[in-house]
């Protein structure tokens, strides 16, 4: 459901937690909130090595923690990395989470 989420500006990503430039193919973890209905909002992106965004070990209702792989997409209105391969992060409890 993450999938093709775009993060960063054009092909430029940072680290949210330790600002570390963030490129193609690099592993992320993201924090991401539920909206209305099914809408997901992205709203941190942690590098692999900075570990789950705020460095949370739950999440709470209407919360995601993921890990995800940056892809480009060159072909769009505007070149942009976007999420790819996501899925819950292992390191972060989501029994509350309901869906
Ligand atoms: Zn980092």
């Amino acid at each position: 459901m993450l999938n093709g989420t775009p993060t960063g500006v054009g092909l430029d990503a940072f680290c949210d937690s330790c600002n570390r430039y963030l490129e193609a193919g690099d592993d992320v973890r993201v924090y991401v909130t539920a909206g209305r209905g099914d809408r997901l909002s992205l709203r941190w992106v942690s590098c692999s090595t900075c570990g789950p965004c705020g460095d949370a070990t739950a999440a709470e209702d209407g919360e995601l923690h993921a890990v995800a792989t940056l892809r480009s997409v060159l072909n769009a209105p505007s070149p942009r990395l976007v999420l790819t391969d996501a899925r819950l992060d292992p390191d972060v409890s989501h029994e509350v989470v309901r869906r």
